[in-house]
């Protein structure tokens, strides 16, 4: 009699969870027709941004990053790499367009989660301590041989957050992001810090000599090896894009007539972008409410946290996992992306994986099989939300290069998308393609993602235009660019 009663019980409320993941699922969707609004819009902020200030969603920074790597570089650079779960710290022995990456090391230190919550001093004190520590390792073969010895180690900072930027070699930071809740450090120039820093190692000599943003190195690393990278994109932990403007507004000094800008597309905000009640709470609970819209649809730092938005919801209103819901479901962050995206990949009969994580990550010892493929359908969704809408801002910039108005005649038409079209063919694009060069875990390690955004590229864009946009993995890029655009800029060679 209790058996039955039970049973009953799970009917009902699998029901009602079914229910609420139906209603997540429509207020998440994507359909073609809101991805090509998203994109006209990117296209039209994009614009908007470059030539007023504040009238955008879009900060659209110039980077005074004019010159891009051609591969004839040389020399020793090294690398710092701030803005995720982690940082980095390399060296790179450039050998010019013969020997390219002669030799490359690099080490990587997970940030302590207090240094985030802590002052800038003290996180960039952290930093510039395992920095010397790095390049008093430096081994002998990175000696020029023959050659006269450094004496002053250059370095590119990679720098992952919105700055301002007032030379290729210093700017101010905007805001922090990725749940960096650092005390001070908005309105301070970066590289003064970090110098700073260094200095107060008393080691080696080391000079920053040029400060980028994350999507900026890709870029660089991408172009070291590819002359058709155009733009350079993360979808790691946070999400951002930046690429070559060749219509440059006043503010944007240059002298070449080009420009990497950074779009800072984290902070993109459009109407037509499918909000659901998650994002609302997760943003108004988040360190940095109001902000970075975007990104916390996109995200790696939010997806897992948005699937457990959602199921905490089920538990709640609908009993998903019994009677109470489970504690470790309450907790903000528990669910990481990489968790979230094993359950996604899971391809066994019984849903096994799900199970598994389910158990490890919130604690729920034992769930049925139709519960299990609920979670697994909400992390779907998340994922799916995800890829679209990064590949509606990725035909959006493309749309705004005149990438796609090669045989587009409704675009071609005004006299804009027709000058675009002649300066992207002049530099020599080769038979005009225009290459993403994108990093990130998201897209690195979640083949479910990549397949998706690939997905939505090709439904917004003709055949012809979707095979001239190739998205590729330049990986570890923005360290590596860092480090070549050191060598740009290098102010000792
Ligand atoms: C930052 C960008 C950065 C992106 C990817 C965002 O939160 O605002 O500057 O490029 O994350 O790391
Ligand atoms: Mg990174």
């Amino acid at each position: 009699q209790r058996m039955q009663g039970s049973t009953q019980t799970t009917r009902t409320t699998r029901h009602q969870a079914l229910g609420l993941l139906h209603e997540f699922q429509h207020a998440a969707a994507t359909p073609l027709y809101v991805l090509r609004q998203i994109s006209e819009h990117m296209a039209v902020e994009m614009r908007a941004g470059l030539m007023t200030e504040g009238k955008s969603s879009l900060l659209m920074l110039p980077t005074f990053v004019e010159n891009l790597p051609d591969g004839n570089e040389t020399g020793l650079f090294y690398a710092l790499d701030l803005g995720g779960t982690n940082f980095r710290v390399l060296r790179c022995l450039l050998g010019g367009r013969e020997g390219r990456v002669l030799k490359q090391e690099y080490e990587e230190v997970p940030i302590p989660k207090i240094l985030m919550f802590g002052t800038s001093e003290e996180l960039f004190d952290f930093i510039a301590k395992k920095l010397v520590d790095f390049v008093n390792r430096e081994g002998d073969e990175y000696k020029p041989r023959g050659g006269r010895q450094q004496t002053v180690r250059e370095l590119g900072l990679t720098f992952s957050f919105p700055v301002k930027q007032t030379s290729v070699r210093s700017g101010v930071l905007i805001q922090w992001s990725k749940g960096f809740l650092v005390a001070d450090g908005v309105g301070a120039d970066v590289v003064a810090l970090l110098q700073r820093a260094i200095n107060r190692q008393h080691g080696p000599k080391i000079e920053v000599v040029v400060l980028v943003n994350d999507t900026v190195g890709t870029l660089a690393g991408g172009r070291y090896w590819n002359e058709d990278a155009m733009v350079g994109m993360i979808l790691g932990t946070g999400t951002n894009a930046c690429y070559v403007e060749r219509d440059l507004p006043a503010h944007a000094n240059s002298s070449t007539g080009e420009m990497v800008i950074n779009m800072e597309w984290a902070g993109f905000w459009s109407s037509h972008l499918p909000r659901t009640y998650a994002d609302e709470q997760l943003d108004s609970e988040s360190v940095n409410p109001g902000q970075a819209g975007f990104e916390k649809m996109i995200g790696g730092m939010y997806l897992g946290e948005i699937v457990r938005r959602v199921l905490f919801k089920m538990a709640g209103e609908a009993a998903l996992f019994g009677d109470e819901i489970p504690h470790k479901l309450k907790e903000p962050f528990v669910l990481m992306t990489s968790e979230m995206s094993k359950m996604h990949a899971d391809e066994s009969s019984d849903l096994r994986v799900v199970g598994t994580i389910l158990r490890d990550v919130f604690g729920i010892q034992k769930t049925e099989l139709p519960t299990r493929r609920i979670v697994h359908d909400v992390c779907d969704t998340v994922t799916l939300r995800s890829a679209r809408l990064a590949a509606a801002g990725i035909v959006g910039i493309f749309k705004k290069i005149g990438g796609d108005s090669w045989d587009s005649p409704h675009l071609s038409g005004t006299s804009k998308a027709v000058h675009h079209h002649s300066r992207v063919t002049s530099t020599g694009v080769g038979a005009g393609k225009t290459m993403v060069a994108m990093d990130g875990g998201l897209f690195e390690h979640y083949i479910q993602y990549r397949i998706y955004m690939q997905a939505a590229v090709s439904e917004l864009l003709s055949e012809a235009a979707a095979s001239r946009l190739v998205i590729q993995l330049a990986k570890d890029g923005s360290g590596i660019g860092a480090s070549i655009l050191a060598a740009c800029h290098s102010k000792y060679r």
